[in-house]
């Protein structure tokens, strides 16, 4: 067994992660609040849109691997954090992206410092799915961009510590839980 298997074992923390914004970017040009905005359905309750048949074909198009550029500051706190704890990477991507999600993580060989990957390849809401996973896994920290989505994470998993990646300098989001916190990047998380 090797010595980074060994400190998994031992470790009292499963960290989880999010996939899109968190290891790979959105498109360059198009303001990542208009993305976020087509993403979600425009009412009060937290739901997630399935794009119909032309705008699954755009976003195909979109999510060719040269469009969504790797983070690299956030993959580097992959290379040191695998070798302390097991981690899980939990992205609420939808079904149709299987193909490009497969290619991306082909040119962009990160696979390999998760102890295994979930997505939401059967296209339930993205918050079920990950409540579902992180509950299934005991996760102890998750780490995302969504914000919305981390308020229902957090009111429905109150032990488990949440952290918002978020690097606006604008953002003044009241964030009405204690267990979840604001970052710019994975390297800026104390706890871990
Ligand atoms: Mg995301």
């Amino acid at each position: 067994m090797k010595t980074s298997e060994k400190k998994q074992l031992k470790s009292p923390y499963r960290v989880g992660f999010d996939f899109d914004k968190v290891f790979v970017q959105y498109p360059p040009l198009i303001p990542d609040s208009f993305i976020n905005w087509i993403y979600k359905k425009k009412n009060k309750t937290l739901a997630y849109r399935m794009p119909g048949t032309i705008e699954q074909k755009v976003r195909i198009f979109s999510h060719y691997p040269i469009f969504r550029h790797p983070i690299r500051n956030n993959i580097s706190s992959l290379k040191k954090l695998y070798k302390k704890y097991p981690l899980y990477l939990i992205s609420g991507r939808l079904g149709f992206l299987d193909k490009r999600t497969e290619q991306w993580l082909n040119k962009f060989p990160i696979k390999k410092y998760f102890k295994e990957t979930y997505f939401n390849f059967n296209n339930e809401q993205s918050h079920i799915f990950k409540d579902r996973v992180i509950k299934s896994l005991k996760i102890t920290h998750y780490i995302d961009d969504d914000l919305d989505l981390l308020l229902y994470l957090a009111k429905n998993n109150p032990n488990v510590f949440f952290y918002w990646l978020d690097k606006s300098t604008f953002s003044k989001r009241y964030i009405p839980f204690d267990n979840i916190k604001r970052v710019a990047k994975i390297s800026h998380i104390k706890e871990l």
